[in-house]
């Protein structure tokens, strides 16, 4: 492409008639600076899902658990309240779709919560009860329990237990994938929260293809699926510290852990290197991804790392430490 050429995305000329429209269909990026720097055997791409429109791979699954709800006759907008125990991408992707539908959304969260994120839920018209950071997140699911109990319409999201989140990422995470490799994919990594992102790929493309690998990501600090005690760890959106209901770990073929460390640096690297300013959870990605597109093992395969969210989203972290 020379100097004056259009990029391929100038003339989409899309016009959509909700922002709901806009969730999904992100597009595969390589990197072929750090590619060139670590001599890479394989053909890394990431899978930006930043480019949803409330900025995280969340917009998904709250846009998918709400359609599921309203499908079922649960939740209507004007009568419904929707709640959620969330610290992060779910409040505000709830906060989004509840702001674009005409529900009222409640979030409860440890008061430890980064300004950035209840800002941006706030923005969007959802209200927040802050809980004390000493119960974690265990004192902001029960405050949610305690909401919906009093709240007419109540109703709470629960992404760690609701099939619809890892059937949307079955039904459009994966599938994106499937279409725009062709099919032509061998090793698919992905950090874990609830882990309905990992396991909806998993279930939708391992059948389709032998050998395809679908491989989990914890934070070593936090590595519960290996046998160790959760811990604190500053890799947010991922490593829950306990085996969330959606997760099916038996469709995995593996978990990996990256150390906060190794993500802050790696997703730092890619702001730098390459202007892909990815959040921290993606640099834990990208970390792994190196790793494996480093070995010889590897050479010739396709890897696809899910990158969930934008570096801006954790101004107020380590990830901009000393950048003032
Ligand atoms: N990274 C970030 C930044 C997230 O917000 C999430 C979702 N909690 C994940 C990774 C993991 O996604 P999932 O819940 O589908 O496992």
């Amino acid at each position: 492409m020379d100097a004056l050429t259009p990029s391929p995305a100038t003339f989409r000329n899309r016009i959509y008639d909700s922002v709901l429209d806009t969730v999904g269909a992100t597009p595969l990026v390589r990197l072929p600076r750090i590619s060139a720097e670590d001599g890479l055997k394989a053909d890394l791409l990431m899978k930006l899902e930043f480019f949803n429109p409330a900025g995280s791979v969340k917009d998904r699954i709250a846009l998918a658990m709400v359609r599921a709800a309203e499908a079922a006759g649960t939740i209507r907008p004007g009568h419904s309240v929707i709640i959620e125990p969330t610290s992060g991408n779910t409040g505000i992707g709830l906060a989004f779709v509840g702001a674009a539908l005409g529900y009222r959304v409640i979030v409860t969260m440890p008061e430890g919560a980064s300004i950035e994120r209840r800002r941006m839920m706030r923005l969007m018209g959802a209200e927040l009860v802050l809980t004390p950071s000493a119960q974690g997140m265990g004192g902001a699911i029960a405050k949610a329990e305690e909401i919906a109990a009093k709240t007419p319409g109540g109703w709470i999201a629960k992404q760690f237990d609701n099939p619809a989140n890892p059937d949307i990422h079955a039904a459009t995470t994966a599938e994106e994938i499937w279409a725009d490799t062709a099919g032509e994919v061998d090793i698919i990594i992905g950090g874990m929260g609830t882990g309905g992102t990992m396991t909806g790929i998993a279930r939708a493309l391992k059948p389709r293809k032998a050998g395809l690998k679908v491989l989990g990501i914890e934070p070593a600090e936090s590595a519960i699926l290996h046998g160790d005690d959760p811990g604190p760890h500053g890799i947010q959106g991922i490593g829950p510290g306990f085996k969330p209901r959606v997760l099916e770990l038996d469709l995995l073929d593996g978990v990996e852990t990256a150390t906060e460390r190794d993500a802050i640096a790696t997703a730092r690297r890619a702001a730098r290197t390459e202007g892909l300013a990815i959040g921290i959870s993606s640099g834990a990605c990208l970390a792994v991804g190196l790793r494996l597109a480093a070995l010889p093992e590897n050479t010739g395969k396709r890897i696809v790392c899910i990158t969930p969210s934008f570096a801006e989203r954790y101004l107020s972290t380590a990830l901009f430490q000393g950048l003032e």
